[in-house]
């Protein structure tokens, strides 16, 4: 294996060139990233540089100084088939290729100047229109929607954030997002539910139903793509996002010419759709961690099919998802998959608000179980303890009892011993 590629120069892609190094590749890497910067961290754009408190997040490994990595930056993986990479500076022929390209995110309909957050220049720009009593609109009251009112009500911009499900957090359902209503009005942001953007105009939204909300700028925050058009028609497995096994490698279409015994193509990251044996499905997910860990699965994988391991013998990639979000002056944090049929046991009390004075929001957190008693998933709120416990006992898809589980305060650490 004399040179691996790598597509995509984000956090999974930077990873891949340190885990290659530190599990002893020592042939060629070349990394191409469409975005001209070093890998950089995501997750402080709508926090730490959107407050002032830094303008960059360089992620803190000097690529430059790795021995035989190729850094193509600037560029864009245009095409693929088996063995090269089409870019436009022209093929890259690969003897491995991990494809990291992220995910890219949703603009809707209407005028150009509607702002996204993804990378480190939307961040800096939009940091700059932030100014006291501007009017900011966001779309979307997910988890950067709710990042960016966060520091935008704190820097004294007015700020409407228009929702078209019926609560915030969606991907938490209601009974646990609907909490987070509450959260908004605390920090005097306006929170429109049920309000679907039927059009972005230069100066403000229209919303299906004919009311125009005016706004100076507009973000929108209402989730992101796998980032693998430049994939297209070229044979790969794509299906919202790269179709990778449990040791993240991709497949070819049965017809693809030149890919039988084709050099191994996988996926880390946010474009990659890894099939999941802890949960027995596909799964995708934008997490800075999936990022941050794929990357040493991948570089086993890669390294145990240089040295002729069956890929059965290799270890499987098999996480809990983790995410976390700081909101309100809350730190959320969510982990695990929850069961289609499982209910939802509260810890501590959701509906408790902060006092005015108060430097600490009220911590709760709530756990999805499983009808055999498995815990299945856990949303924390301001109790990252909770989280460090909470983590190992879905690790080990623990069954704590419930009533332990219900009482904030039992440490979850005390479950996991008992
Ligand atoms: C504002 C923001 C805040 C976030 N906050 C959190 C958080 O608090 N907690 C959390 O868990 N997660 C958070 N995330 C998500 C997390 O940052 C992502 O899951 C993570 O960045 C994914 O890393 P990645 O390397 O897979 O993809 P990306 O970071 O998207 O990197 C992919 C790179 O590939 C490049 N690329 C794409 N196509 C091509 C091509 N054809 N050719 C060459 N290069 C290409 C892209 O330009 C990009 O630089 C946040 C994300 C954003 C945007």
């Amino acid at each position: 294996m004399e040179r691996v590629v790598i597509v995509g120069a984000g956090l999974a892609g930077g990873r891949t060139v340190v885990e290659l190094r530190e599990q002893g590749y020592t042939g060629q890497i070349t990394l191409i990233g469409a975005e001209p910067h070093l890998p950089y961290d995501r997750p402080p754009l709508s926090k730490a540089v959107l407050t002032g408190r830094t303008d960059s997040t360089q992620l803190p490994y000097g690529l430059h100084d790795l021995d035989g990595v190729e850094l193509l930056l600037g560029r864009h993986a245009t095409g693929l088939e088996p063995g090269a990479v089409h870019t436009d500076a022209g093929p890259v022929t690969y003897d491995a290729l991990v494809i990291a390209s992220g995910s890219a995110p949703i603009r809707l309909p209407g005028a150009p100047g509607q702002r996204v957050l993804r990378t480190i220049d939307d961040s800096l720009a939009l940091r700059q229109a932030l100014r006291p009593g501007a009017r900011l609109v966001i779309v979307g009251a997910g988890w950067i929607g709710a990042e960016v009112a966060t520091v935008a009500a704190k820097l004294g911009a007015e700020v409407t954030v228009v929702e078209g499900g019926g609560h915030p957090l969606a991907p938490l359902g209601r009974e646990v997002g609907g909490h987070a209503v509450h959260w908004y009005e605390e920090a005097g942001v306006t929170l429109r539910v049920d309000a679907m953007v039927d059009k972005i105009g230069e100066d403000g939204l229209l919303l299906a139903g004919g009311e125009f909300v005016p706004a100076d700028e507009i973000v929108v925050g209402v989730g992101a793509r796998p980032d693998v058009g430049w994939l297209a028609g070229c044979g790969l497995v794509v299906e919202r996002g790269v179709v990778v096994d449990e040791h993240l490698l991709a497949g070819w279409a049965p017809d693809t010419p030149g890919a039988p015994g084709a050099a191994p193509v996988l996926a880390v990251g946010d474009c990659a759709a890894w099939w999941s044996v802890r949960y027995g499905q596909r799964m995708r997910v934008e997490h800075w961690d999936t990022a941050q860990t794929a990357p040493a699965a991948a570089a086993t994988t890669l390294l145990g099919l240089a040295a002729g391991r069956p890929v059965g013998d290799l270890p499987v990639y098999n996480p809990v998802p983790y995410f976390w979000s700081e909101q309100f002056g809350r730190m959320v944090q969510f982990a695990g998959l929850p069961a289609d049929d499982a209910h939802l046991v509260f810890r501590g009390d959701p509906t408790a608000r902060k006092e005015p004075d108060a430097k600490k929001a009220p911590g709760w957190s709530a756990g999805w179980f499983a009808p055999d008693g498995t815990l299945t998933a856990l949303v924390t709120v301001a109790r990252p303890i909770d989280m460090v416990a909470g983590r190992r006992l879905l690790a080990a898809d623990a069954r704590p009892d419930q009533a332990q589980f219900a009482d904030p305060a039992v440490p979850l650490k005390a479950l996991l011993e008992g």
